[in-house]
């Protein structure tokens, strides 16, 4: 097979995915008028697929952050953390995030996927056990991989499947690595960290928590799942991004073991790649002030959250197992599921579309991501835009 020929399995799953109408993969947003409205195929489109959880990315404060810092700092640092591109604000932000976390290191990486990729990479080498939730995201699964460690997946949320494989793993269970997120972005729903936590104590392992859609979302001060379950003292290293609920882009590792402070001599995607442009830096670090000063925010999203997700169970569509930011409607099978897509997105409302094998199950879904910045008018129009389509479902069961 030529190098080109396997291109010819990408071209199929593009024609099967824009037999809808349109291919979910290739929305453009052609204009964005604020955190929940853009114009796409020039139409106003309410936006309920962005992860912006508070809504920040408009927020006056945060812009003002970013130009601020372009003007006094340049627009970018033309170079990696460990060249030319500390700066002391980078710096800052890393303590900023150590102390919300309450540990005493951090480090931000360029995205999210870089700080799960360079956090995995420098922490597990080839011999070492990782346990694995089976829904992990990609950016977990690819950073085990590229370590080289050996990976254990257990199912899903799953206590009994988790201690299982941390028994068989006999005494090697003392130095492996746990990992998981907080709250799970396909449907919504959040781990339960106090038996995983417990488990780890148990079997003398350590834990690392992915809080990428939870910081800013749960727990008092908006520390994510682990503060929301009480267990933050349990988890050894905290990941996240920015480019959820902070509305910018770039990640972190935060932990309470000083040798977090030497993972950057370790770690390859932290080491070669250009650090966060100043603008990035400064909105994010504005985003986390909002995020420790405004807890109305928080407040606004969970009345939003618990409206869309008590409207789509009154219409009766089938949602994910708990309430949360991230609204999940099970659609069944694919062909069904590009029809409804495109006529929500004709009816202008944005959503995502998740199909085998991109989903967790055979099924497809549809998700939202609610927003803080959704106003009830627009929480009711999405219901509404899923109600008129209930019927596409029927014929499919
Ligand atoms: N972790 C999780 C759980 C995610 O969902 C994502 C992004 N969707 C990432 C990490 C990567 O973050 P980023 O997109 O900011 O690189």
């Amino acid at each position: 097979m030529g190098l080109l020929d396997k291109f010819e399995s990408a071209r199929a799953i593009r024609e099967q995915l824009s037999v809808g109408g349109h291919d979910p993969t290739a929305v453009v947003m052609e204009q964005i008028l604020s955190p929940t409205e853009g114009i796409v195929e020039g139409r106003n489109t309410i936006l309920a697929g962005t992860n912006n959880y508070l809504g920040l990315t408009f927020d006056p404060a945060c812009v003002a952050a970013a130009r601020n810092a372009i003007e006094s700092q340049g627009t970018g640092t033309t170079g990696s953390r460990m060249a030319n591109g500390s700066f002391s604000a980078h710096a800052a932000l890393e303590q900023e995030l150590a102390d919300f976390f309450k540990v005493g290191h951090g480090m931000v990486f360029s995205t999210g996927y870089a700080a799960n990729l360079g956090t995995l990479v420098a922490l597990l080498n080839p011999g070492d056990a990782v346990l694995l939730d089976a829904d992990a995201h990609a950016s977990l699964y690819d950073g085990c991989q590229m370590s080289g460690a050996d990976i254990f997946r257990f199912r899903h949320n799953d206590v009994e499947s988790l201690e299982k494989r941390l028994q068989r793993l006999g005494e090697r269970a003392q130095d492996c690595l746990i990992v998981t997120e907080g709250l799970y972005s396909v449907m919504g729903d959040c781990a339960p960290l106090v038996e995983i936590a417990a488990l780890k104590e148990k079997y003398g392992a350590l834990l690392l928590v992915d809080e990428a859609h939870s910081l800013g979302v749960y727990g008092d001060n908006g520390c994510g799942v682990a503060e929301a379950q009480g267990v933050m003292d349990q988890v050894d290293f905290f990941v996240g991004t920015f480019s959820k609920s902070l509305g910018a882009m770039g990640g972190f590792c935060v932990s309470r073991h000083p040798e977090l402070d030497l993972l950057r001599y370790l770690s390859r995607p932290f080491i070669f790649t250009a650090s966060s442009s100043p603008s990035i830096i400064a909105s994010t670090h504005e985003a986390l002030k909002q995020v420790k000063g405004r807890p109305e925010l928080r407040e606004t999203l969970w009345r939003n959250a618990d409206r869309l997700y008590q409207g789509f169970n009154e219409l009766g569509f089938e949602t994910g197992p708990e309430v949360s930011p991230v609204v999940a409607v099970k659609l069944g099978a694919k062909e069904a599921a590009l029809p409804f897509w495109n006529q929500l997105l004709e009816k202008g409302v944005y959503t995502n579309l998740m199909v085998p094998p991109a989903s967790p199950d055979q099924h497809s879904y549809i998700r939202c991501s609610v927003s803080a910045a959704h106003s009830r008018e627009q929480v009711e129009q999405i219901i509404e835009a899923f109600g008129s389509l209930k019927h596409l479902l029927q014929a499919d069961g």
